[in-house]
């Protein structure tokens, strides 16, 4: 049966609910907006959703110039805010009576046609939802916060008005700088070939990587090798993340304070 619409929470109260998890950067989106890929679209993980409210953390400079050990401090304190952030969302709205999934973007892997995806096209519903852009290295570019935004969601059948509008606007060039700073081939015409990129290959032994890869494009193998991930993503420390991308785009910038 159909719930009547109304409002879990305002605008204000949505507000000041980032405002104390030290979160800069939101938005809300009716789930009608959002054109994501079939099969990573909101209403993929949760049907009655009708709203997504996505938000971003800045990504500190300790992650990009720091230490091993510090880059491994950041990522995990990036993870805490990230999943403890949308957990409290995802409760409150709950306990209000309306069915919401948190979306973070470590966890909840999936790989489907051989590639590595989350469950939720994070970067498109954010594109979608009017926080940003996409760039050639398939990032978000947030026109305050360039592509420093750590993503993360909650999806909710609770239908909250959307907004704020993100001010101003910032898009890719082409510059081509991504391109020229990574693997030759990986970026290319702005699609990043996983199977290319140092975030993956560099938990794959090469050895292993022609098998791997062919688990990861067959049908049942990849059912396999996405439960695989999700076991281990809950106690596999990240560390030494390739960057080069990011960091050589002209919107990586020293976040505001
Ligand atoms: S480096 Fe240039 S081409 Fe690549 S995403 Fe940034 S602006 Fe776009
Ligand atoms: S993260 Fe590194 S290896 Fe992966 S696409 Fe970007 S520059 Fe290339």
């Amino acid at each position: 049966m159909c719930r009547p619409a109304s409002s879990p929470v305002s605008s204000d109260t949505l507000a000041d609910f980032f405002s104390d998890h030290h979160v800069p950067a939101y938005c809300v989106a009716d789930v009608a907006s959002i054109r994501a890929p079939a099969g990573r679209h909101p209403r993929d993980i949760l049907h009655s959703c009708r709203t997504i409210i996505i938000f971003g953390v800045v990504m500190p400079d300790r992650l990009f110039s720091g230490t091993e050990s510090e880059q491994s401090e950041e990522t995990n304190n990036l993870k805490q805010t990230l999943e403890s952030t949308a957990s409290a969302l995802r409760d409150h709205l709950k306990r209000e009576g309306f069915d919401s999934i948190s979306v973070v973007p470590f966890l909840q892997l999936v790989v489907e046609d051989g590639i590595l995806r989350g469950r939720l096209s994070l970067k498109h519903c954010a594109a979608d939802a009017g926080f940003g852009t996409l760039g050639d290295n398939g990032l978000l570019i947030h026109p305050r916060y360039g592509n420093r935004l750590a993503l993360a969601a909650v999806v909710t059948e609770g239908v909250i008005g959307p907004g704020p509008v993100t001010d101003g606007t910032a898009a890719c060039t082409h510059c081509n700088r991504c391109a020229r700073a990574c693997t030759p081939g990986a970026i290319h015409d702005g699609v990043v070939t996983q199977t290319l990129c140092r975030n993956l290959t560099d938990y794959v032994p090469s050895l292993f990587r022609p098998l791997a890869w062919r688990l990861m494009r067959g049908r049942y193998s990849a059912r396999l090798v996405t439960v695989l991930l999700n076991a281990a993503a809950t106690c596999v420390e990240i560390r030494g993340t390739c960057t080069a991308c990011m960091t050589a785009c002209p919107h990586f910038k020293i976040p505001e304070q």
